[in-house]
């Protein structure tokens, strides 16, 4: 197992406008910061933080899985 410092996993966030799906990872940062993500897809916000802990957000991509055909 891979052990990350400074770093953990924090879920997954869902976009309350478009749906779209972000896999979270929550930080740690020296100083305390204050700012806020938005939706890459619509612009919504997704979160503001004014903490030492501050999250960073990863589209997850929610394509199909296509059936594999191996005949
Ligand atoms: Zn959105």
């Amino acid at each position: 197992m891979v052990q990350t410092r400074g770093q953990s996993d924090g879920g997954v966030e869902t976009c309350g406008e478009c749906g779209a799906r972000y896999k979270v990872t929550i930080h740690r940062a020296p100083t305390r910061a204050k700012d806020e993500a938005h939706c890459h897809k619509c612009g919504h916000l997704l979160r503001a933080w004014n903490d030492t802990h501050w999250p960073s957000f990863v589209l997850i991509k929610d394509e199909p899985v296509a059936p594999t055909q191996d005949g």
